[in-house]
């Protein structure tokens, strides 16, 4: 420890060891500035979830930095990607915490989880659009040409040829 002083890397209270030593996988404490009332806020959304701020602030955040972390792996271990879903019908905090579920179910076979539903087949996505693309083309012609807003058409429907065609 003498050295790492002497080098002025600052010791770790915690591990007893210079900073720079500390495992990566080490829950040091943090000093972040928070609104009150943003903290309220995440205090009573971790109560009706039945945990506290501090684990609902982390995995927001490792959900911001794309990925969620299995608690049954060691602490060495990667996290697990998260995959941008569907988050219709779902709140950010449930689909946060059914990618963790995801994750942890898969262990220890991890592959990236899906942050939400999983997104429809390109092939049905095509044609949900390729749909609306119509009606809003209908509802245009009945309003009398009214400049109305029409989603384009997804360029992969209109200009795929059927798969019998390829071969
Ligand atoms: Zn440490
Ligand atoms: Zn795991």
């Amino acid at each position: 420890m003498a050295t790492a002083r002497a080098k002025g890397a600052t010791v770790c209270a915690q591990h007893h060891v210079p900073r720079s030593q500390c495992p990566p996988s080490a829950g040091h404490p943090r000093s972040v500035r928070f609104r009150d009332d943003d903290w309220a806020a995440a205090e009573d959304l971790a109560r009706a979830r039945n945990t506290d701020a501090g684990p609902l602030i982390i995995s927001a955040a490792q959900a911001v930095l794309g990925y969620a972390r299995c608690y049954r792996c060691r602490p060495e271990d990667p996290p697990v990607p998260l995959r941008c879903g569907d988050l219709t019908g779902r709140t950010l905090a449930e689909a946060i915490t059914e990618a963790e579920e995801q994750a942890v179910s898969q262990h220890p076979a991890h592959e990236p989880v899906w942050l939400g539903a999983e997104p429809a087949p390109v092939g049905d996505r095509d044609i949900d659009a390729t749909l609306e693309h119509l009606r809003a083309q209908v509802r245009q012609v009945r309003a009398g040409g009214a400049p109305a807003h029409v989603p384009p058409p997804p360029a992969s429907a209109v200009f795929r040829e059927p798969k019998a065609a390829r071969t």
